[in-house]
């Protein structure tokens, strides 16, 4: 049983408690307007081409097998109909321009990479993190193989999912679960509708529920100025929030850091019409969920 994976980050310390490995999964059923993380989107692999590094060389094309590459108008662009992933092309390349996003890993693999950092985890009250994409829509079986793994070794492991998902996975994997670090966006439907490409309908529904059945609930709240941070907003953040029980509230506000990705992956970058609250603000949206009993904080 193999999944895709397109990252797996060492000495991460921004998804939970200590030093973690955070382990990305590829494939999300949202498509929110300020994904940092393009390449998490697709379930199959992508082929990423770096314009900046490519010296336009022509290697690449000249070795692919499957005549995906072409080049028009010194634009160099891949068929993603003909591309079969082989990385025959990242071979090629003596610029590191081009990079497949999304590898198969077997439950195995990845636990021998978890494994590696399993000193940092007892050090500083770490452990591991399954983000993605999204965690909660990949095979669950598998993702149940690595948290069998991991509660029997000791090591802790945050989900950090956007909630989409059916609850019958989220109570699968209840027991083996540390803390879910869990999205909210908008609390308006349409509005959540419009920035994600899915309704919340089920992310506050299944937030409900995690509630009720007694799991410990991080809330990551991405804060984008004139979309989700004003007043009114917040408010209704917060109201729904008291009726839940809920550990933290992370504050998070928006980058563009992944803008770049978007040109190797030749997708349009809607993110720079975009730009986060500032730090008074920020500070101002922390202190009213401190106001309300959370413990909140700005930044993950
Ligand atoms: S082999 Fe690398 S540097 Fe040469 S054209 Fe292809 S991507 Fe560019
Ligand atoms: S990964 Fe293989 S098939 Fe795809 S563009 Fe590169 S060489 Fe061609």
């Amino acid at each position: 049983m193999e999944n895709l994976i397109f990252n797996i980050q060492k000495y991460s310390i921004h998804d939970g408690e200590g030093i973690r490995t955070t382990v990305f999964f590829k494939g999300c059923p949202m498509e929110c307007k300020w994904c940092h993380n393009p390449e998490s989107q697709s379930y199959r692999p992508d082929m990423m081409h770096n314009t900046e590094k490519c010296v336009q060389c022509g290697s690449c094309m000249a070795k692919c097998p499957q005549e995906a590459i072409s080049i028009k108008d010194g634009i160099i662009s891949t068929s993603a109909d003909r591309c079969n992933f082989c990385e025959t092309c990242t071979d090629a390349c003596i610029s590191n321009a081009r990079e497949v996003a999304g590898k198969p890993y077997t439950v195995d693999e990845i636990m021998k990479e978890i494994e590696k950092d399993k000193m940092f985890y007892e050090q500083s009250g770490g452990g591991v993190t399954l983000s993605g994409g999204e965690v909660m829509t990949q095979n669950m079986d598998y993702i149940l193989g690595i948290l069998k793994k991991c509660k029997r070794l000791g090591y802790r492991v945050n989900i950090d999912t956007c909630g989409h998902s059916s609850f019958e996975n989220f109570e699968r994997i209840l027991p083996y679960v540390d803390t879910f670090l869990y999205d909210i966006k908008h609390m308006d439907n349409e509005i959540h509708r419009e920035l994600t490409g899915q309704g919340n309908e089920m992310v506050l529904g299944n937030l409900e529920k995690l509630s009720e059945k007694g799991a410990k609930i991080n809330i990551r709240m991405p804060l984008v100025e004139g979309v989700n941070s004003d007043d009114e907003h917040i408010g209704r953040v917060i109201d729904f929030l008291k009726t839940l029980k809920i550990e933290k509230v992370n504050l998070l506000p928006y980058h563009n850091t992944g803008k770049s990705k978007y040109e190797r992956m030749g997708m349009n970058y809607e993110g720079d019409s975009y730009s986060a609250p500032d730090m008074d603000r920020m500070e101002a949206i922390r202190l009213r969920f401190e106001k309300n009993n959370f413990n909140a904080r700005i930044g993950g």
